[in-house]
């Protein structure tokens, strides 16, 4: 009985048991079905792929292909860093649970950053006027007059120029009143400045550049540089963007020599032929040139660039272009009652300034090139005058550059007026230019450069009209002394 009931009782127990188990077994099924129910209302929990917060952390979480969730937080971060058109990758670093590995740490990386710091400095060059809205020709003169001496009437020719060029690249109006080219052709003695006009213009305007040599240029097919090579290196200089290459400017230097050889049987490869390509390309037409080579081949691409809307300029000496406009000038003078000496134009100092059209035929420049460079002006030789002015007043002169690498060390910098002219005496003397200038005051400069900074007590330099003409020495003040000459002296 006992044990009856013992199993009855056993019995009871067991089903109570039995019931709390089924209970919590129910219980639990019920827990999972909710679950897996829920589960399958919002899916299983999602990760962000960037910061591998769950979505219960984050909210609800973008879906991209392949599976991929990125969390708002880290959608915006993404879209802000290419907002500002460059990856912050400081931002990224902050994200939680984000590890972006420097690149500057891995070997090898010091040349490509070095590179990329230098693009930028590039970029961050400013240009004084732009080419979309130029100032009026008088203010683009004005700059000019900051760095280049003289030339008055070069500079303003090219401030003119350029503003009608520019002007109708940016209107671009191909009505039946078409504005022509401003190509121009600059006639002036070697170092009167014509590369620095166009150099400094450019920086001006802030266009790309490219300088040739007319002679190195032959008909395509013979040594030397094809004619279209003048615009694969403004492409060049324009880094490789067509469309800022179209805006540029080329300067083709020394154009007196693909003059037309005169009594010659032979092909004129690199004369009269290279004025015939140049016709084309001066005109404006479609070009296809290599991109980052300076030949075609099968290697490199090819693009092409109008150069409608580049503007050339030519640059030559015309040596002996003074005889044949002497010599026009004087057959016009020797005629009729009002016959002039012969020697009347023999010390006309502006005689290139006269020159016409017919005497640049005559020098060997065919009719269809020079009608396409409609702007014609002459540069003056330099003057002893002018020579000290180049010295001392441009922007970045040398003088001024010396003083500035000695005020550096602390140390005044003065020249004499007469040191100066000396100096220009003997530039003339070299006959070419103001480039001569700097190789004359490198020489005389060296011996200053080389031993001032060895004494810290100096404080002043005077280069004096002595120390330039072999006679004597600079004088050296001492510091806390100015204006006592303490010793002169070859330094
Ligand atoms: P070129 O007429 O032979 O092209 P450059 O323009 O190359 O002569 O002149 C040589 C250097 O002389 C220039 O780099 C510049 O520093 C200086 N120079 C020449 N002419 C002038 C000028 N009118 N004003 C200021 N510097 C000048």
């Amino acid at each position: 009985m006992l044990d009856n009931e013992t199993i009855i009782v056993d019995e009871d127990k067991s089903t109570d048991i039995e019931k709390k188990n089924q209970e919590t077994a129910d219980v639990a099924d019920k827990k999972s079905a909710d679950e897996n129910a829920n589960e399958k209302k919002s899916g299983p929990e999602h990760y962000c792929f960037l910061c591998r917060r769950p979505e219960s952390v984050t909210g609800k979480m973008i879906e991209l292909p392949n599976k991929i969730f990125v969390c708002p937080d880290c959608m915006q971060k993404s879209f802000d860093v290419m907002n500002n058109g460059q990856v912050d990758y400081s931002n990224l670093m902050n994200m939680p649970g984000i590890q972006v590995f420097n690149m500057a740490d891995l070997p090898n990386s010091g040349k490509n950053q070095q590179k990329v710091k230098k693009k930028e400095e590039k970029e961050q060059k400013k240009a004084v006027f732009s080419i979309k809205d130029l100032p009026a020709p008088h203010k683009i003169k004005a700059k000019l007059d900051d760095y280049v001496v003289g030339q008055e009437y070069a500079k303003k020719a090219m401030a003119v120029a350029v503003y009608n060029h520019y002007k109708r690249v940016a209107t671009d109006t191909m009505d039946d009143i078409e504005i022509e080219k401003s190509n121009m052709l600059m006639i002036g003695p070697t170092g009167s400045g014509k590369t620095y006009l166009v150099r400094t213009l450019a920086r001006l305007l802030d266009v790309p550049l490219a300088i040739t040599d007319a002679t190195s240029l032959t008909e395509a097919g013979y040594i030397g540089d094809d004619i279209e090579s003048v615009v694969s290196k403004l492409l060049a200089a324009a880094g490789n963007d067509v469309e800022k290459a179209e805006k540029g400017i080329i300067f083709i230097d020394e154009i007196d020599k693909i003059a037309k050889k005169k009594n010659t049987s032979q092909r004129d490869v690199s004369g009269e032929s290279v004025q015939q390509g140049l016709l084309k390309l001066l005109e404006g037409s479609e070009v296809e040139v290599p991109v980052g080579a300076n030949s075609k081949n099968a290697m490199v691409p090819l693009t092409t660039v109008n150069t409608r809307n580049i503007l050339f300029i030519c640059g030559g000496a015309f040596p002996d272009l003074d005889q044949i406009i002497k010599e026009r000038l004087n057959k016009h003078s020797s005629m009729g009652f009002i016959a002039d000496l012969k020697d009347k134009y023999d010390n006309d100092k502006n005689i290139l300034g006269k020159v016409t059209v017919d005497d640049l035929r005559n020098f060997g420049m065919i009719p269809e090139f020079i009608g396409r460079l409609p702007i014609i002006f002459t540069l003056k030789g330099l003057d002893e005058d002018m020579m000290v002015q180049i010295l001392k007043e441009p922007k970045n002169a040398i003088i001024k550059q010396y003083q500035k690498l000695l005020a550096l060390d602390e140390v005044k910098l003065d020249f004499e007026e007469e040191a100066l002219h000396e100096i220009a005496r003997k530039a003339m003397e070299k006959k070419t230019g103001a480039r001569a200038l700097r190789s004359i005051i490198e020489e005389f400069m060296l011996d200053i450069m080389y031993e001032i900074p060895k004494d810290d007590n100096i404080g002043e330099v005077v280069i004096t009209k002595e120390y330039i003409d072999g006679t004597g020495g600079p004088k050296i003040l001492l510091r806390g002394q100015a204006g006592l000459p303490m010793h002169s002296g070859t330094v």
